[in-house]
């Protein structure tokens, strides 16, 4: 069975999957750095994967500057959407 990755345009920090009463999780999304290569392949250039930490639904949406600046250290130019 395939995963299901929901893709997102713009950058979200939050789960919008809602149950089957209509409620959304609104669990915070984490960058899922252990994706596998399988995946990985799946999404577009210049995404990164999330992972909700509530329901565990994979995301993907373009990477986030200010979150790469801080995990990695270097400083990365602003980029216009
Ligand atoms: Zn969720």
């Amino acid at each position: 069975m395939a995963i299901e990755i929901l893709k997102q345009e713009k950058a979200i920090t939050n789960c919008i999957v809602k149950n089957e009463k209509g409620v959304m999780c609104a669990g915070h999304l984490k960058e899922y750095l252990t994706a596998t290569e399988e995946l990985k392949k799946q999404i577009p250039a210049k995404h990164s994967i999330y992972r909700c930490r509530r329901c565990l639904a994979l995301y993907t949406m373009p990477e986030q500057d200010h979150l790469h600046a801080s995990k990695s250290g270097s400083l990365l130019a602003p980029q216009k959407l």
